[in-house]
């Protein structure tokens, strides 16, 4: 179906997403890594982009929160870029593991892959891939470029969190050398492990990860800054690896309902992206039991349902601004 939205809708509809949620109740913030346990409990934004560069901000849009899991997206996509969509399916998989973001079982269970570039093990994979191999301070650099690319403007690392999250990472080293034993770790453990936790612990802002959930959905595009940032073609492998396990365990319920395909991290934010249509960031530090920000999935799934768009549909979208 065809349908109509006005700008002025979607913009309130975000305005009553940010009222009827702001004082939610339920969850708690992340404490395995003890920086993000002393971050307010209160924060929360909601920003949505559009492909024509317009963004709409409610509520602590410009407050800066350390990515975690979500930066899986963007270092997935530089090493789709770099080696194509052959490669990380060989290398990484697709394959959502249906177990907990962090777990060593799924590596145990199907060794032959990490199985997708969005849990712990596929990300730090994919870190490895990242080129120039062997070469850590331009492994980095690329990271850096590529996340800045994908948000239209630079991402501060945090060096506390950084520290903290160094200091307790104690499955993450385990995950990287259990991919080491299978073969499965493309450049040394250790220095992909920190990159990893060092991507993880770049800062963002809501309205950042808006701009890049809206440049995957303009293939690539960046609406803000209007540069190419990955292949055009590359965009349904990402919104497919997104859509399959951005809720790790709890993947196939949030798509059901929310009709959004969007991926978390324990910082608290959530990053979507419809195709053609919208970017939209939710961030609030309290998460359920599996690391998703409480207040951030109600805000997107209610927009979702309110303005009427979903990925499932078949809709052809076109907002009237
Ligand atoms: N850096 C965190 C970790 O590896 C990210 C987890 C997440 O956001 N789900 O444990």
């Amino acid at each position: 179906m065809k349908k109509s939205i006005k700008l002025s809708d979607i913009k309130s509809v975000v305005e009553h997403a940010h009222d009827k949620f702001k004082d939610l109740k339920g969850g708690k913030n992340a404490d395995y890594i003890p920086f993000l346990s002393n971050i307010d409990s209160n924060l929360f934004g909601i920003s949505v982009c559009l492909p024509s560069g317009t963004i709409i901000e409610v509520g602590d849009t410009d407050y800066v929160f350390g990515i975690e899991s979500i930066s899986k997206v963007h270092t997935a996509i530089l090493a789709l870029e770099q080696y194509g969509a052959d490669t990380v399916l060989k290398n990484i998989g697709a394959d959502a593991t249906g177990l907990p973001f962090n777990s060593i079982l799924a590596i145990l269970m199907e060794n032959s892959h990490p199985s997708t570039p969005l849990v712990n093990a596929g990300a730090i994979s994919a870190a490895s891939m990242v080129k120039p191999l062997g070469d850590p301070q331009g492994k980095w650099q690329a990271i850096v470029n590529n996340m800045t690319d994908l948000s239209g403007s630079g991402l501060q690392l945090l060096e506390e969190l950084y520290q903290s999250e160094s200091e307790t990472n104690y499955n993450n080293r385990s995950i990287a050398w259990l991919l080491k034993n299978y073969d499965r770790i493309y450049d040394e453990p250790d220095m992909s492990l920190d990159l990893y936790t060092r991507q993880c612990s770049m800062g963002v802002t809501t309205t950042q990860l808006a701009i890049a959930g809206c440049t995957i959905a303009n293939s690539g595009k960046n609406p803000v800054s209007g540069k190419q940032v990955f292949k055009p073609e590359l965009m349904p492998n990402i919104v497919s690896l997104i859509t399959s396990v951005g809720f790790y365990e709890h993947t196939g319920a949030w798509v059901y309902t929310s009709g959004i395909p969007a991926k978390t991290g324990v910082g608290g934010g959530v990053m979507g992206t419809l195709p053609g249509v919208f970017g939209v960031a939710a961030f609030a530090p309290p998460l359920d039991g599996s690391g998703n920000s409480v207040k951030a999935q109600a805000a997107i799934k209610y927009i979702s349902h309110e303005i009427g768009v979903n990925v499932f549909s078949g809709d052809h979208i076109e907002i009237i601004e």
